[in-house]
């Protein structure tokens, strides 16, 4: 009844909004390349989906082709011979694989058919069964559109990463034969790798779904309403064919994925809170109330602040999935207008995870969703960008990843402490699956770009930062941007030549370390034997008039040589501006650069013009000693978000 009064309301809107259900634009947003006409049913005890679709693909290469590969994500967990599970031991994001002796922890995508003008093809399958690679009976020519015919059957896994189910809840990503990407005369048609996500071409998805009526269903796109004989408006119609199943209709346009969740309707309700032409649908359990609360703030955060920098979010909806607590390897995923987000129930340090996952998986819908870089290749342009734009819009919103008010902690402390970590293991440049391990992907798809982005924007400035990310938002959106288009149009917005900063920052591994090294005073002492009018007279050494004065001693520890200022404060008030080269190894100051007084604070960098430099413990001294019990609460905020950061990550 609650669905169906929402139904009725998203009718209205839709309408008043100019699209309807089954249409949402006028002139296409993407260029539509692989587009899925898609029927399935869903056999629920069993976890089984019993599926065909159309695929009509279009080469939009420059060369023909007689190949075909296909992604079968879910064949990853057909057994411990696939790449993922090899690659990630049967463990990821903080879960691990459930117990492997039991088939129920195991799932596939096995094919039935393959077809295309009546005939059935043939194929191999590639690194491991998580692509086959289809060999068509005839060259495709660029601009030739063909519908190949598939017909399979997917089982779900116990999920412990992203797709599967657990208890009454099912998430269903990465479920369908999925056509690889075509660029150029090359496929990209990557293995499912235990570090790296998704790429495919954009298109219109149309989707129907036979699933027992018990269920609430959440997904990708809008539904169709069924209109029945007298009039009357449902969100599904009865399947003729099974028995207490409905079928839903549901359709999606410029999008490169699709994804659906259910799970009883007695465990799950939903909440409708449009953001202006957006109707996001809030599906939660109600004992996260208090989370869906945070959640909302968080995503409406996003959907102002992506419209105020980047551009307006252009689809009709978003839909935001609550994941029970025993399906965490579900949670905090992105696919298009389709998030799933985080709950707490135990927070006693009020850190932001609510707010962080929502603002991070709704960030996704442009870097991932609408600029759908390579996340084999280059994962850090959509996880570093989006993190950058988690980082920024928490910043804007909430200040600080802490809801305490004693305790401060910067919006991009995550990553940076992740960078922290090992810094220089592997560049931004490589394919993520080939990243020594998983600390290392995260580090380079996640830590580092933020960091990078903070740098760009320490040399830009604040205002022409927001013009470069806007233009190529704008520009790059729906086309697969790689990073030579991100430089590109950075340099052109700035009018800088940005070569150095992309090879040391982008492409090096190399490190900005510089850290105060050691602080001290002396006495300035005069004495000894001097020289008198009838020979040498000892003299005591004792106290000059200089009387004590500082001393200061910095090191470069990286290899990336950049000028530091650093900016001291002296007993005596006074303020100094040292400046130093970096270019050799340590550097000491004295009183011969005008320290004439010992030192009561100083702080290297102090305009943060290096917000990548990597240690932040060492870039500031104080000689005052730190206040009772601060060591301690620090250390247990330091400890528990790198806990949390090495245990979790989020998707
Ligand atoms: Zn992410």
């Amino acid at each position: 009844m609650r669905r169906l009064m929402l139904l009725m309301m998203s009718l209205a809107s839709a309408v008043a909004h100019g699209w309807t259900p089954e249409k949402w634009f006028e002139q296409p947003l993407s260029p539509r390349i692989a587009n899925y006409r898609i029927q399935g049913t869903l056999d629920w005890p069993g976890k089984t989906l019993q599926a065909k679709e159309v695929i009509s693909w279009r080469n939009a290469g420059t060369k023909s082709t007689r190949d075909f590969p296909l992604h079968l994500y879910l064949n990853s967990f057909k057994g411990p011979q696939s790449l993922f599970v090899k690659e990630s031991g049967g463990r990821l994001r903080g879960d691990s694989l459930n117990d492997p002796k039991d088939s129920q922890s195991w799932g596939y995508c096995k094919l039935r058919s393959v077809r295309l003008e009546g005939r059935d093809l043939e194929g191999h399958y590639g690194k491991d069964e998580t692509v086959y690679w289809v060999k068509l009976p005839r060259e495709v020519n660029p601009g030739e559109t063909i519908d190949v015919e598939i017909a399979w059957e997917s089982r779900y896994p116990r999920v412990f990463a992203r797709s599967g189910w657990a208890g009454h809840f099912l998430m269903s990503g990465q479920w369908f034969p999925k056509v690889g990407v075509y660029q150029g005369d090359r496929w990209s048609c990557e293995a499912y790798h235990a570090f790296t996500e998704f790429f495919s071409d954009f298109g219109t998805y149309d989707v129907e779904l036979s699933m027992p009526n018990l269920l609430r269903l959440a997904h990708t796109g809008t539904a169709v309403p069924y209109v029945d004989v007298h009039g009357k408006a449902f969100d599904a119609r009865p399947d003729p064919e099974h028995k207490l199943h409905n079928i839903w209709k549901l359709h999606a346009e410029d999008v490169h994925d699709f994804a659906w969740a259910v799970m009883p309707k007695g465990s799950w309700a939903v909440e409708r809170q449009d953001y202006r032409k957006v109707q996001v649908f809030y599906f939660y359990q109600p004992e996260h109330l208090n989370s869906l609360k945070r959640q909302k703030d968080a995503v409406e955060a996003g959907l102002r602040l992506s419209e105020d920098w980047y551009f307006r979010y252009p689809y009709p909806t978003l839909t935001v999935v609550d994941t029970p607590s025993d399906a965490s390897g579900a949670d905090g995923m992105e696919y298009p207008t389709f998030i799933t987000s985080s709950s707490v129930t135990f927070d006693p340090l009020k850190l932001r995870v609510p707010e962080i996952t929502a603002i991070h998986e709704f960030g996704h819908q442009y870097f991932y969703g609408m600029l759908a870089s390579n996340e084999f290749e280059e994962p850090w342009l959509d996880e570093g960008f989006n993190s950058w734009f988690t980082h920024k819009a928490m910043e804007q919103r909430y200040q600080s990843l802490l809801g305490s008010r004693r305790f401060h902690v910067e919006t991009d402390f995550l990553e940076w402490a992740g960078y922290w970590f090992g810094p220089s293991v592997d560049p931004l440049t490589q394919p993520g699956y080939k990243d020594r391990d998983w600390g290392s992907y995260t580090r380079v798809a996640y830590s580092k770009p933020t960091l990078v982005l903070n740098q760009l924007e320490a040399i830009l400035g604040r205002p022409l930062m927001q013009e470069v990310m806007r233009t190529y938002a704008l520009e790059m959106r729906f086309k697969h941007p790689t990073r030579d288009d991100f430089r590109r149009i950075a340099e052109r917005v700035s009018g800088r030549d940005l070569s150095e900063f992309w090879r040391d920052f982008v492409e090096g591994t190399d490190i900005l370390d510089f850290a105060i090294s050691k602080v001290s005073a002396a006495e300035v002492t005069a004495g000894g034997w001097m020289d008198g009018p009838k020979g040498p007279v000892f003299t005591p050494p004792q106290p000059t008039s200089l009387g004590h004065r500082g001393i200061i001693t910095l090191v470069r520890r990286g290899n990336i040589i950049r000028p530091l200022k650093l900016r001291i404060w002296l007993e005596n008030k006074k303020e100094l501006n040292l400046l130093w080269d970096g270019k050799e190894r340590w550097k000491t100051f004295d009183e011969t650069d005008g320290i004439d007084s010992p030192i009561q604070s100083a702080v290297l960098d102090p305009d943060g013009n290096y917000p990548i430099l990597k240690d932040r413990f060492h870039s500031a001294y104080t000689a005052k000693p730190a206040k009772r019990g601060f060591h301690y609460w620090s250390q247990l905020v330091w400890g528990s978000i790198t806990g949390l950061l090495q245990a979790g990550g989020i998707g």
